[in-house]
């Protein structure tokens, strides 16, 4: 496996080659005001990295809030009352998501970088239960009845689907399910 960086107008892409296959990366890039980067961990601080590790942003960083995932709410001061506030998902190459806001003091930075880490938050948690109800709604479970018509035989049946079966009691076979309920959990 290798990867090397390209640059694509502003924004820079990684590129991983793997078993002969190129994939794409989100690279890093700064694009009006947001900032796509990669947290690198550096001497008790964290920094800005590109795709490929190239330093991004070198200034002192906070921890403003940490999250049970791991994600971490962080700010970057820049001169001038400047910050870039956002939103990691990890403190070492993970991606970081930011925003640069201007003209405020650390106290309405930090703010913003709440706002920003709840709304991308809340975006993963979004995809993430998005996935899961299409998975629960693929895996979900019906409780089906059936009747023998042979030997009168009545039993029940979990599954996904309510397909024919074959009687317990007689072995009579291609027994059409009676009715089915989606199974309470
Ligand atoms: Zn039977």
């Amino acid at each position: 496996m290798k990867s090397w960086c390209e640059r694509k107008g502003q924004g820079e892409i990684g590129v991983i080659e793997h078993e002969g296959r190129s994939f794409a990366a989100l690279g890093a890039s700064v694009q009006d005001r947001h900032v796509t980067g990669y947290t690198r961990p550096s001497a008790g601080d964290i920094h800005l990295s590109t795709w490929c590790g190239k330093t991004m942003l070198a200034c002192r960083s906070k921890i403003i809030d940490r999250y049970h995932d791991g994600s971490l709410v962080l700010m970057f001061r820049l001169t001038g009352c400047r910050f870039i506030v956002g939103y990691a998902l990890g403190e070492k190459g993970m991606l970081f998501r930011g925003e640069l806001v201007t003209g405020c003091d650390d106290d309405d930075a930090k703010d913003a970088a709440r706002r920003i880490a709840y709304r991308f938050a809340e975006l993963d948690a979004q995809d993430e239960y998005e996935f899961e109800a299409s998975q629960a709604e693929l895996e979900r479970l019906l409780d089906i009845e059936y009747r023998c018509p042979k030997c009168g035989h009545e039993w029940q049946d979990q599954w996904t689907s309510a397909c024919d079966s074959e009687c317990p009691h007689c072995g009579l076979k291609d027994i059409t399910a009676l009715s089915w309920d989606e199974a309470s959990d």
